[in-house]
């Protein structure tokens, strides 16, 4: 075999395109027409190589081989150049039109056609004798010739037409295509021995890896997860919006009808029922701001657990003071059987144990219409750790066994319609499941629908052996005590809140001030004024309650006691304020128990 030159750049053009399809194949692409074209254009390629490659071993040795055989490579190398450029007329028509992925079928017969065309005419042969080489010419080359001539000049037409259509980048490689490819016909016409032009198909195809679409498939797998989390947050974030304006909307509706009722009411006891519909309303709806607040803290891992020493006792006494208010006229038999070995002292979140067991208990008495109730504590002792184990039976409506899987899902609610009079967020489950999950407490739930359910939570909390001084202060029924003509400055920049709190101390027969602003407090202060009691409010512009406190603390003699009467109200706030040195702390909506407590403390 002659090794010329060209064999060289033969065999490396083989490596580096094997070297392409190596690395094209080793990723998942997308599958498309474009990627589809793409690789049958390289391994076209690689193929048009081997038959150079055999064309000029035939070439040089076209005496010594037979006939049929030389004929059959170098017409199949011919055949080579059409099938490239019915690939790239193929791939600019799928650039511009969208549906020409169908006519695959029809451009594979054509080429059979070509094929058997080329295979069919007769080659004839010319010696170049200065280079001992044969090439041939003929009908199947002219033929080849022409099919080649006319494949080119369709696709420069159609790209001349839809110029606009394809994008810039991918018009790079057909355009070479048609400028390379004219210049290797050009010299090969001139020196034969050269067949240069599969080697610019070589150098298309290596521009071309970079113009198809054929990012790997891992990529767009996880870019469809990244969207498809963004939608499922989207549709949460939308779910959540339309739920609480749904959910504030109800009560807030209540609020206002009453509210506009009453001020065309005249009689007294018509009013008063109204008025106690607007409580309960305004209860409902701080029982879902309450919520919505616990559920976006807890979502957003800002919610701690705050363990302290308790008296287990005392809460779930508590908790069963709680539950036999709710019970309200229902015949509802109230079962109790707290455990007689319960520690003295536990350390925990007596706070969040207090929520979860309401949480069941008011669900109890809200899905059970007749029979019983049973609330149980037993404990499992263990070295120091009490695992108390807490559950909550009714003879109420029951679950479906479809839902039980759902229940800890917020704003779940089930058989709304059924239960239209039964008030609801859908919050209180869900918030149960997660403040047990921050305790590492589990909840199991077994339910008959049309029987009842059963609600089990088992929390491990540590025993206190030696008990701090300070207890848990649990709420005490409120004897109201003599404060007549005590004085209290009330803080807030708010007029509406000031006058709900003025005229919710005026019950009181105290004397009550009220200043819009944190300078005007201090002011009143600093010129000698004396109160028995300040109620201060602490979102408030320019200087906040906080601050004006601190003012307050440096003024020389001032001893007044202090209160926070804020509506900054999530949990772990009453402990920030009295950290801040606050005397106590009241929360807006103002309790009216709470606000009885805070002076009865304050003003004995
Ligand atoms: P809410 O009671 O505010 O609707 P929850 O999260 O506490 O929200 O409860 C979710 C749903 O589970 C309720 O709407 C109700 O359909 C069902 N459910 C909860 N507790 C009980 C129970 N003891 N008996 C029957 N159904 C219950």
């Amino acid at each position: 075999m002659v090794v010329t030159k060209m064999t060289y750049l033969n065999v490396f053009s083989i490596l580096y395109i094997v070297a392409l399809i190596v690395i094209y194949f080793s990723k998942d692409r997308v599958k498309n027409n474009e990627t589809y074209i793409y690789k049958v254009l390289i391994i076209t390629n690689l193929f048009g190589l081997i038959l150079q490659l055999l064309t000029c071993y035939a070439s040089y040795n076209y005496k010594i081989l037979p006939t049929i055989l030389s004929d059959f490579v170098i017409k199949t190398y011919l055949l080579y150049y059409i099938l490239y450029g019915l690939l790239l007329l193929y791939y600019t028509l799928t650039l511009i039109f969208k549906n020409i992925e169908k006519q695959r079928k029809n451009l594979f017969a054509i080429f059979s056609l070509i094929c058997l065309l080329i295979y069919l005419f007769p080659m004839k042969l010319h010696l170049d004798y200065p280079n001992q080489i044969v090439y041939s010419y003929g009908p199947a080359v002219t033929y080849e010739y022409i099919i080649a001539g006319l494949l080119t000049v369709s696709l420069m037409l159609i790209l001349a037409f839809n110029i606009k259509k394809i994008p810039k980048k991918k018009l790079v490689p057909l355009f070479l295509y048609f400028l390379l490819g004219t210049i290797a016909i050009i010299i090969q016409k001139n020196h034969p021995e050269t067949m240069i032009m599969c080697f610019v198909e070589t150098f298309l195809c290596f521009l071309m890896y970079f113009t198809i679409e054929n990012p790997d498939v891992k990529l767009i797998e996880q870019l469809n997860i990244a969207r498809e989390q963004a939608e499922r947050a989207n549709k949460a974030k939308t779910d959540f919006l339309s739920n609480m304006s749904h959910e504030i909307r109800t009560p807030l509706n209540a609020i206002d009808g009453f509210s506009q009722l009453i001020l065309e009411e005249d009689n007294m006891d018509e009013i008063k029922a109204e008025v106690r519909d607007i409580m309960a309303a305004s209860q409902n709806l701080l029982e879902i701001v309450n919520g919505i607040l616990d559920i976006s803290k807890i979502e957003a891992n800002k919610l701690e657990i705050v363990n302290v020493e308790y008296e287990p006792a005392k809460i779930f006494d508590e908790l069963v003071k709680l539950t036999k208010g709710r019970l309200g006229d229902k015949p509802l038999e109230f079962r109790v059987n707290i455990a007689k070995d319960l520690p003295e002292y536990l350390n925990g979140d007596y706070v969040r144990l207090k929520q979860i067991v309401l949480n069941l208990l008011t669900n109890a008495v809200k899905y059970t219409k007749e029979g019983f109730i049973e609330f149980n504590v037993d404990t499992v002792r263990k070295d120091k750790v009490c695992r108390l184990i807490i559950s909550v039976k009714d003879s109420g409506i029951g679950i479906k066994k479809e839902n039980i899987e759902k229940l800890f899902t917020k704003f779940e609610r089930f058989e709304v319609d059924k239960n239209m009079t039964i008030e609801g967020t859908g919050l209180g489950l869900a918030i149960t499941k997660k403040l047990l999950d921050l305790m590492k407490g589990t909840i199991v739930v077994d339910s008959t629908y049309g029987e009842g359910s059963k609600f089990t939570v088992a929390i491990d909390q540590r025993i206190v052996t030696n008990p701090k001084k300070k207890k848990v202060e649990v709420k005490e029924e409120i004897k109201k005590v003599d404060i007549k003509g005590k004085k209290v400055l009330i803080v807030d920049d708010n007029a509406i809140n000031l006058k709900v709190a003025a005229r919710l101390l005026s019950t009181y027969n105290l004397e009550t001030e009220e200043v819009l602003s944190g300078f005007e407090c201090i002011e009143k202060i600093k010129n000698g004024k004396k109160y028995n009691l300040i109620l201060m409010d602490d979102m408030m512009p320019k200087l906040s309650g906080v601050e004006t406190f601190k003012k307050l603390k440096e003024i020389e003699g001032f001893n007044t006691p202090v209160i926070a009467l804020t509506a900054n109200a999530i949990a772990g706030m009453k402990e920030n304020y009295l950290k801040e040195g606050f005397n106590d702390y009241i929360s807006k909506p103002i309790d009216k128990k709470e606000l009885e407590r805070v002076l009865n403390t304050y003003l004995k």
